[in-house]
């Protein structure tokens, strides 16, 4: 299996080479075609496996490019080295796109957080209390959200998230296509999947 065996556009290969990857992992083999297909996706997998790639790849090929003021995809992960990662992973994978990601987290003043958003993206990475912070500021518009990530999912509900979840999951539109990674498949994951996922294709590895 390669890459360009999944429907993935040059530009994408042509980024996925250059970061020096040539053969999916397991994880991104089994997920990443079922993303593309418009699967909820319900991912046990550890750091490691190549799970950021799994979702980021279908979701910069689905958002194709720069539209609009508002953010289309929403990814949430723990803390703030994880969101870092995966805005690397974006930067690198979405280097041939003209995609606009911002990365928000807490720990420091939200004036440069809060200038991107306002010049307009279309992918937010973010910890799930930032992100309610800056949404009841009024500073995210969410109703074009039409992709949800919750990346470490285990990790955000051991870290007590689970309020600001759920706030987030109020208020972003109800059709949407979903992913959840967990490095564990906890009975509060089980949880939540069922409330977060519709018709979930479950992949492990
Ligand atoms: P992750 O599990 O997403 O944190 O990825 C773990 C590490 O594996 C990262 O450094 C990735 O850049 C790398 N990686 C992910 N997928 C591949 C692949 N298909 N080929 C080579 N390296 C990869």
């Amino acid at each position: 299996q390669s890459f360009e065996n999944f429907k993935l556009n040059k530009q994408l290969l042509e980024a996925v080479k250059e970061a020096g990857y040539t053969k999916p992992t397991p994880i991104q083999d089994k997920a990443i075609p079922l993303a593309l297909a418009g699967h909820d996706v319900l991912g046990i997998a550890q750091t490691g496996t190549g799970k950021t790639a799994a979702y980021v790849l279908p979701i910069l090929f689905k958002a194709k490019y720069a539209q609009g003021q508002n953010p289309r995809v929403l990814i949430l992960a723990p803390t703030r080295e994880l969101c870092m990662q995966i805005e690397e992973a974006v930067i690198s994978f979405g280097k041939y796109t003209d995609l606009r990601y911002v990365c928000l987290f807490g720990g420091l003043g939200p004036k440069s957080q809060i200038e991107k958003l306002k010049a307009g993206v279309d992918i937010i990475i973010s910890t799930p209390g930032r992100f309610m912070d800056l949404y009841k500021k009024g500073e995210i518009f969410v109703r074009e959200i039409k992709t949800m990530v919750m990346d470490e999912a285990d990790k955000m509900l051991d870290m007590g998230f689970t309020p600001q979840i759920r706030a987030i999951l109020e208020v972003i539109p109800t059709k949407r296509q979903n992913l959840l990674f967990s490095a564990t498949f906890s009975e509060k994951v089980e949880r939540l999947s069922t409330e977060f996922l519709e018709f979930p294709e479950r992949v492990e590895i």
